[in-house]
């Protein structure tokens, strides 16, 4: 199937007749009707009416509730947000609760200030007392509790600084080589999470006893320094609120207490509210069992489904009418999260219009994805459709972005983006590679030299130190030689040293993407390795996709010079648009990861990355953990591949849901060079069975790389190295355009040698996809215990016996 860019109603493999997905929709009492004027309240209700929000039922008794725990349950988009800020409004304007006896929390602290700035927009709230409410997150909540108990410590709060004072730790342990930083910050992190120090570690294996060790002194580095990390924040509070008479004053105080994103709140912070609320027991939580998407740190989506049975008394509200998304949008994301096991059955309606279908494409890859998507939002912002404001793009994982990024970047489009560090060719583990090609075209550019230290094994700064005092001696057109006359080197490093400077100088000349496969082959894939080791290599996965998407960014490019150019100037246009994203107001496209845009809503929603691999992460799809999952909760812990499914799967569900009118989802047929199929998400909204061939076990070979007897003709994409016969959808159904298919091609020379092989055929006449029978007894034959039909994986229709001409390759 050849890859298209263009928008259209249906994901490929979805047969023009299927019906999109489709929300009921609501039929809505509201307070107007709900709520008479004789109703002692009656005027709040007013005012919100005045202001656009028209209560439905549920809505206006959760708002209503007074004492006692009330665990609000709901859908995505159902305000929540919402009834959690009109309930404080409502206390304080109708039962004169003090504002400062009101405590909100919220996961982000985008979503405290938002909800400061609702509670100020609400009728019968004064500025000040809008103010005085303490809406927070909970690490801001408990910073300033430790504050206000004379807690001094500074907080030290930068990932970059926290990698290197772990590396140094762990070269001073002489354990650089066993572990990745990374990975021993996420798992100090999540341990953390659950309410033990560092002490509690485990230490039953060596590599147990060794990461404790380089934690402890982690810990124990900070400690001296008076520093403390976002997660001691959270221990230290808590361990403050043990204590009665820190405890019964915040108790008397916080009188009423509000939890929002309640399902992703994680042990520690589960109990530091249970003892704020153990006296008045007046705790409201608000949540969404299907939008738990941080388990990963901690979360614990039982909090959510158990509430109830921990508070006996609870009020249960459900909510269950969507106010944020059109019919059509809500329906798509219904069908995805549906799938799922292990959740509270919900089936959401609409408020709002039908509205229009979700658009989808499938681009050839990601390069082709963010060309289209940016010509195509700057048409919208054009024809004066949207602002710039009214757009996000959201993406699965870090590294999903980076082409993005660039073409935002390079036309010009005004963006923020959150979360960001560096531009992805200035990040800790592509900026080497960049420095040696960028030494190779200058090798004097000493801001270049430091990061080529490392893959040497010598110190960055006493290595530079050194090379600094010789080049004040003696200048050279190679500064790194000075290393090679360096008595703390050994001779084996010496001569490395020497090797190296070859390489960089033969690196000019060649084509950039193969200057980095050569580098990686001489030395930095070893360098990287050697940090690796078994329980705790859960960050070899993200190493492999960031260096895998750096080859395809070079292979744009022919020459080493204009590779280095445009990072060059990337870095430099970077530089100058960070002024736009200090200001939260300005009129520029959102670009994040779906993980940060949780609880947020746009009227246009751009989901990129919508392909098997990237969402669902391939490694969710076998034993490896996703990049920002790497944590683990334990060292030696087994990854539930079912639950991580499903973790994808409500991720997927929170990004199709930010969107309110407009939703693009792109899934690029191929990512880092390999063929990529349509996530299994989207298929499964519309009813398409996924092919077995997406399946964890044949991961490498599904879809277009036929490997071995069953692989499919279809789905061929670019670089596939094994496909040479592809079945062509030349046009899809969409707006004006018949869903005609066209006759296969043959996509590899006709004058090659063929065979024939047994395929299974359409038996749809519009459609024209094959695939290849196992004929030996593989697999699907075992399986099914017969040689059974299988489902087109691309209309669905039934699938026939038959055989076609394949070249003899
Ligand atoms: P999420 O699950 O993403 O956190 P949520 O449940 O918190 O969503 P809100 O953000 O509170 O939902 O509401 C979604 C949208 O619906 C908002 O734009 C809000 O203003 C609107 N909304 C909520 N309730 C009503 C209502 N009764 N009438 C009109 N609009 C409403
Ligand atoms: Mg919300």
């Amino acid at each position: 199937m050849d890859p298209n860019p263009a928008f259209y109603p249906r994901p490929i493999g979805v047969s023009y007749s299927t019906p999109s997905p489709q929300a009921r929709r609501a039929s809505i009492d509201t307070s107007t009707t709900l709520v008479p004027d004789t109703d002692q309240d009656s005027a709040y209700f007013r005012a919100l009416e005045d202001a656009n929000i028209h209560l439905n039922r549920p809505q206006i008794q959760a708002v209503r509730h007074g004492k006692g725990p009330l665990l609000t349950l709901a859908g995505a988009g159902c305000g929540k947000t919402t009834v959690l800020a009109a309930r404080a409004g409502y206390l304080m304007a109708m039962r004169d609760v003090p504002a400062s006896s009101i405590l909100l929390v919220t996961f982000t602290s985008k979503a405290a200030a938002e909800m400061k700035l609702r509670i100020a927009g609400l009728p019968g709230v004064r500025p000040a007392a809008a103010r005085a409410v303490q809406a927070r997150t909970f690490h801001s909540f408990a910073l300033a509790m430790l504050r206000h108990h004379g807690v001094q410590d500074e907080v030290f709060g930068e990932t970059q600084a926290q990698h290197t004072v772990m590396k140094m730790m762990l070269r001073q342990l002489g354990l650089s080589e066993a572990f990745q930083p990374e990975s021993l910050l996420s798992a100090l992190s999540a341990w953390k999470a659950e309410g033990r120090s560092a002490d509690e570690l485990p230490e039953t294996v060596r590599e147990e006893s060794d990461a404790k060790r380089a934690m402890l002194a982690y810990e124990a580095w900070k400690q001296e320094r008076g520093k403390m990390d976002f997660d001691d924040i959270l221990l230290r509070a808590s361990v403050l609120l043990r204590d009665p008479d820190v405890l019964q004053p915040l108790q008397r105080r916080f009188s009423y207490i509000m939890v929002d994103e309640f399902q992703d709140t994680n042990a520690l912070q589960y109990e530091m509210v249970q003892r704020l609320a153990a006296r008045h027991r007046n705790l409201m939580v608000v949540g969404d069992d299907d939008q738990t998407i941080y388990t990963f740190n901690g979360a614990r989506q039982e909090s959510i489904l158990e509430f109830d049975k921990v508070y006996k008394d609870a009020k249960v509200i459900t909510l269950d009418i969507n106010y944020r998304s059109d019919a059509r949008i809500l329906g798509l994301g219904s069908n995805i999260v549906a799938k799922n096991v292990h959740r509270r059955s919900k089936r959401l309606a609409a408020a709002g219009h039908e509205g229009l279908p979700p658009q989808f494409a499938t681009p050839s890859g990601p390069e082709e994805e963010a060309a289209h998507i940016v010509t195509h939002l700057l048409g919208q912002v054009e024809e004066g459709q949207l602002r710039y404001r009214d757009i996000a793009i959201l993406h699965r994982t870090a590294s999903g972005s980076r082409s993005i990024f660039e073409q935002l970047i390079m036309r010009d489009v005004p963006f923020i983006q959150y979360g960001a560090g560096a531009v992805f060719y200035d990040q800790t583990l592509i900026r080497p590679l960049m420095d040696h090609l960028r030494l190779s075209l200058n090798p004097r550019r000493m801001e270049s030299i430091p990061s080529t230290l490392g893959p040497l094994y010598v110190s960055r700064e006493a290595g530079m130190e050194w090379i600094m005092r010789e080049e004040k001696q003696q200048a050279k057109k190679y500064p790194l030689i000075h290393l090679s006359r360096w008595d703390r080197l050994r001779d084996f490093q010496r001569e490395q040293v020497k090797e190296r400077i070859r390489l960089i100088r033969s690196l000019s000349t060649m084509k950039p993407a193969y200057a980095i496969q050569e580098m990686r082959r001489v030395f930095y894939d070893k360098y990287l390795e050697s940090g690796d080791t078994g329980a705790w290599t859960h960050y070899k996965e993200t190493m492999q996709e960031s260096l895998e998407e750096l080859e395809t960014a070079a292979k744009r490019f022919d020459t080493v010079e204009a590779f280095v150019s445009f990072a060059d100037e990337l870095s430099e246009r970077h530089r100058q648009m960070e002024s736009l994203r200090r200001e939260e107001d300005s009129d520029a496209v959102r670009l994040m990861t779906i993980h940060r845009a949780k609880g947020l809503e746009f009227p246009c929603v751009y989901w990129i990355g919508a392909s098997e691999g990237i969402l669902p992460h391939s490694s969710a799809l076998h034993s490896e953990l996703p990049e920002d999952r790497r944590a683990g909760a334990a060292p030696t812990a087994a990854v539930d591949n079912d639950a991580a499914l499903e973790e994808e799967r409500r991720l997927a569900y929170v990004a199709v849901t930010r969107a309110k009118e407009l939703l693009y989802i792109t899934s690029p047929a191929s990512n880092h060079g390999k063929p990529a199929a349509v996530s299994r998400f989207l298929l499964e909204a519309y009813g398409v069975t996924p092919p077995e061939a997406s399946k964890p076990e044949t991961r490498r070979t599904s879809f277009g790389q036929p490997k071995g007897a069953s692989g499919y003709g279809s789905r061929v994409s670019g670089g596939a190295p094994t496909s040479s016969v592809a079945t062509r959808v030349s046009s899809r159904s969409g707006p004006g355009s018949a869903a005609a298919r066209t006759t296969s091609s043959v996509a590899g020379s006709r004058t090659e040698p063929r065979i024939s092989v047994p395929v299974w055929k359409c038996t749809d006449d519009a459609c024209k996809a094959w695939m290849r029978r196992d004929t030996t007894g593989g697999r699907r034959k075992a399986a099914a215990g017969t040689d059974t039909p299988p489902v087109c994986p691309l209309c669905s229709s039934p699938m026939t016996e038959g055989t076609r001409s394949i070249p003899a390759r």
